[in-house]
């Protein structure tokens, strides 16, 4: 089972929620806003990802089941 990652990047707000959730596969940019490291990842990497969906103020993170 893979995951996905989709990111609505336009409507980041540049809060860095999502790297402290998740310094594995979160970080930013040099434009302020955040960006996944990888946007195809493993069972072992959900809970990080997943936690980083959940604490996005603007709920621009989805992590889709492939
Ligand atoms: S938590 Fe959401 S709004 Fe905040 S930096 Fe991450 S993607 Fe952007």
């Amino acid at each position: 089972m893979s995951y996905t990652i989709k990111q609505d990047r336009e409507k980041c707000m540049g809060c860095g929620a999502c790297v402290v959730a998740c310094p594995e596969n979160w970080e930013m940019k040099s434009d302020g806003k955040a960006r996944p490291k990888k946007l195809k990842i493993e069972k072992k990497d959900l809970e990080g990802n997943r936690e980083a969906e959940a604490v996005c103020p603007v709920q621009i993170i989805h992590i889709l089941q492939k």
